[in-house]
């Protein structure tokens, strides 16, 4: 049977978030712009989630996760990765240890600590299995170098470093992964100009060196791959949700200037050329949505969703990214400027057309399993 209602609980948690967005961090997005990482406000987001969800945990899923993706962007983009909560980092953290888990996993879920994922390299992005990073074993350890590019949270407290650990191996296999904490002699990191997202720093990260214990290693070794994939599945829905509740916030926006907004006398939305626009774009991003949370139910329920996860990664991205361009036009010269948050929006959607997996290559990794028959057309 189909229900896309979200539970009493999961209601009540997106209006409460809703609103928090719209009075504490949507008058603090333009902060991050100048490069200061929202620490209170994802403190205060972290906060509110595990109080809000307190006595029934149960139902604090990857569905609530969702929501805070969609919500909390409508107020700061860059607020969502690291207020995500429990049910995503348990994705991301499903073969951590033990001792991982109390070393990290309590800081992280407040927001109190950072992690960052180092996987891509200068030469190997998309191909991931192209990376040069290696760890070799030394002693009861292992010592790993390497150059990594493009890590976001670059002054996280720990790296989830990707090195091939097996050296007689190749492409996706022998590659683990290694928690490395930022003090780690060895370590030591250059960040980027961004175009956007500049509240959260990345930008290259080198290893030289580098000396971990043997349980820095997370689960088996050579499996890091495998499991990041499996990651990203889940998360490229939730990078899909927090494009669309950004380009939603901006189509809301857009509808209350517009109507204020008189230009030949008259109401600009007496113009079909205005309302029209603002009707496709929602329902393109009605149904981009849709999508997402489809994906973090699939998942909920224990199945597969590669394809799926796909799928939303390229379309909701590119649709919030084209909307809230339409939405800065809309608003005339003033939507050019940094007096409103859309320009802001627009370049912060933009890297996740690319992060976690570029257009095209979500369009392989569909075609893929058109292709093989697991996708049906
Ligand atoms: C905002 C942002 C945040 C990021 N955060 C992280 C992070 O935290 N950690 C991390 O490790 N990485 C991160 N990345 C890196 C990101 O995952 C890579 O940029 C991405 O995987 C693409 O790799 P690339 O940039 O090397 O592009 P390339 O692989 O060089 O590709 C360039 C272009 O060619 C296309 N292309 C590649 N192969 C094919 C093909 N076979 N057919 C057709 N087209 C193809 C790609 O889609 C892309 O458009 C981030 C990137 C961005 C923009």
């Amino acid at each position: 049977m189909l229900d896309f209602s979200f539970t009493p609980s999961q209601e009540e948690y997106r209006q409460a978030l809703r609103e928090l967005a719209r009075e504490e961090l949507l008058p603090r997005y333009a902060e991050g712009d100048a490069g200061t990482y929202p620490t209170e406000q994802i403190l205060r987001i972290n906060a509110f989630a595990e109080e809000f969800w307190r006595g029934r945990e149960d139902e604090w899923d990857l569905i609530a996760c969702g929501i805070t993706a969609e919500e909390i962007a409508r107020g700061d983009f860059n607020c969502v990765l690291p207020s995500l909560g429990r049910p995503y980092q348990s994705q991301l953290f499903s073969d951590f240890s033990e001792a991982q888990h109390a070393r990290w996993t309590e800081e992280l879920a407040s927001g109190r600590e950072m992690i960052a994922l180092a996987i891509t390299e200068p030469q190997a992005g998309s191909d991931m299995a192209q990376l040069a990073a290696r760890a070799e074993r030394s002693g009861d350890g292992w010592v790993i170098d390497g150059v990594k590019s493009s890590v976001s949270f670059l002054d996280a407290g720990v790296f989830y470093v990707f090195a091939r650990s097996d050296p007689a191996s190749s492409g996706w296999q022998g590659i683990s992964g290694f928690l490395v904490p930022r003090d780690t002699p060895g370590l030591s990191s250059e960040p980027f100009e961004d175009l956007g997202c500049r509240a959260i720093r990345r930008g290259v990260l080198r290893l030289e060196g580098v000396r971990v214990p043997e349980d820095a290693m997370v689960g088996p070794p050579g499996t890091a791959f495998q499991r990041i994939s499996r990651f990203f599945d889940v998360n490229r829905a939730i990078i899909g949700l927090k494009c669309t509740g950004a380009a939603l916030q901006s189509v809301a926006e857009t509808i209350e200037y517009t109507r204020k907004r008189e230009a030949f006398g008259q109401p600009l939305t007496a113009n079909q050329g205005i309302t029209f626009p603002l009707a496709e774009g929602v329902t393109y991003l009605d149904h981009a949505r849709l999508g997402c949370y489809r994906v973090l139910w699939m998942r909920q329920n224990g199945i597969p969703c590669r394809h799926e996860g796909a799928m939303v990664k390229w379309w909701a991205p590119k649709t919030a990214a084209d909307v809230i361009h339409k939405c800065l036009t809309l608003h005339g010269h003033v939507g050019y400027s940094n007096q409103l948050p859309i320009e802001q929006r627009l370049r912060d959607v933009i890297g996740w057309q690319i992060g976690d997996g570029a257009e095209e290559v979500m369009k392989l990794l569909v075609a893929r399993e058109l292709m093989t028959g697991v996708a049906t057309s």
